[in-house]
């Protein structure tokens, strides 16, 4: 498959069946697998022999479709996850430990940026976080000698910033550690990190992978290129014995290429069991199959959109990458040439009570928070998610209080415009 464009591996990438068996990828819905001898089974577990004994480590429904993943991304393996968030997690877990510490850009997901600095925090892992625009002086001033990775979203949400992965890959290298990219807004249809340097790449399948708001779900993809053992001090769990696991040196055993998906099998899977079910990667994969055709789509629809309310005397200002007046925009061009995403952002001139009348009367986008799915949603951070903040904190959290977030659909672009206009003029 790795020949193949990106069209054709979201079609046919991961599953390939043999004479008479299913088109589709068959749901494995089985907790357990049966075997005839306690020897054959014993391979299994002392990982000498592939197979599959318990949905909570593995089932052969989500392995075809984390393949597919993988070789959209270029990547050597993947696993899915529970959710985008446990799909973070165990991609950063999977390398670091109490009394280690991160670098980790300031412009991500609230989930994550909570995972880190609460969560992440109360097991012992510190954060120094940095701006997506830092310089490389200001990029390597944040290390310290027990920095294990660096992490970054390739477009924020919701800041909608664009991450120079180059450079963040140049820097985690040059401290000899992994960069781990966190994929989901752009999908590797738009940007593939891994060519670019990152080592590992993150999904929630939550948005436009599955695409149509049905299944939450997330994804980890390895590059296969990091070196472990080259810095095998800093990596113990990969580079020595795993004594909950007979024994097996990981990055030794299944070298650069299968190393961190494997351990983060069948220790983090099987210790923290935050497994996609079966079904749900099922759901993923029919969206799979279609998101190098919606992708476009609903880029189309957001640079329509985000072109229409720069130019309407009612909006203050816009935030998508692909407007030429966008501080990102050069950066865009560079890692998104097809464009970026369906979401953009905008500042009303009329302020919180404009936003409240402008979301009241839209009819096509509705009221939700999610983003990226078939159906144009919106939110106002400032009345919903955010409500229990004054304006002053809003600015400093980077949500001021007539910022919309809105999440383009495939719908008609005509209709879409019509619909925001006629809602813009309700605003008096
Ligand atoms: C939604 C989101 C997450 C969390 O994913 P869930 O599937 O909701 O757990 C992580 N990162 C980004 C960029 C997201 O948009």
């Amino acid at each position: 498959m790795s020949d193949y464009r990106i069209g054709t591996k979201c079609v046919q990438g991961g599953y390939t069946p043999g004479n008479g068996e299913p088109r589709q990828i068959p749901i494995v819905q089985s907790t357990t697998f049966k075997y005839s001898t306690s020897e054959d089974m014993g391979k299994l577990f002392d990982l000498e022999a592939e197979g599959y004994f318990y949905t909570r480590l593995q089932n052969p429904t989500n392995d075809y479709v984390a393949a597919k993943i993988a070789e959209m991304e270029g990547g050597t393996a993947a696993m899915l996850t529970s959710s985008g968030q446990a799909a973070n997690f165990f991609a950063m877990f999977n390398i670091c430990q109490a009394g280690d510490h991160m670098v980790a850009s300031s412009s991500i997901y609230g989930g994550t940026y909570n995972l880190i600095a609460v969560t992440m925090a109360k097991m012992g892992i510190s954060v120094t976080f940095v701006s997506p625009d830092a310089t490389e002086e200001e990029l390597n001033a944040a290390f310290q000698p027990n920095t294990k990775l660096m992490f970054g979203e390739t477009i924020a949400n919701p800041a909608l910033t664009v991450l120079d992965i180059e450079l963040f890959a140049k820097v985690a290298h040059a401290h000899g550690v992994p960069l781990i990219v966190d994929n989901t807004f752009p999908t590797p249809v738009n940007c593939r990190p891994i060519e670019w340097g990152a080592d590992i790449v993150t999904h929630s399948t939550t948005k436009y992978m599955d695409g149509h708001g049905a299944a939450v779900g997330g994804a980890i993809v390895d590059g296969g290129k990091f070196d472990w053992m080259a810095y095998a001090d800093k990596y113990p769990g990969l580079c020595t014995p795993d004594d909950s696991y007979h024994g097996v040196v990981y990055a030794e055993r299944f070298g650069k290429e299968g190393a961190f998906i494997t351990k983060c099998t069948t220790q983090l899977m099987r210790d923290l069991g935050s497994i996609q079910s079966p079904q749900n990667a099922f759901y993923l994969n029919l969206g799979l199959e279609s998101l190098h055709v919606r992708m476009p789509r609903h880029v189309e629809n957001g640079q329509a959109v985000a072109e229409f309310l720069e130019n309407h005397p009612k909006v203050a200002y816009v935030n998508y990458s692909g407007l030429k007046s966008s501080k990102y925009y050069e950066r865009a061009q560079k890692y998104l040439p097809n464009g970026g995403c369906g979401v953009v952002s905008f500042g009303l001139k009329g302020g919180r009570e404009a936003a409240s009348i402008f979301m009241r009367e839209l009819k096509l986008g509705a009221i939700e928070t999610h983003v990226a799915d078939a159906r144009t949603c919106c939110l106002n951070p400032a009345t919903s998610t955010h409500r229990q903040m004054t304006d002053e904190q809003l600015i400093e959290a980077g949500v001021p209080a007539e910022l919309i977030r809105i999440s383009l659909g495939l719908e008609d672009k005509e209709d879409l415009i019509a619909d925001i206009s006629r809602a813009l003029d309700a605003i008096k």
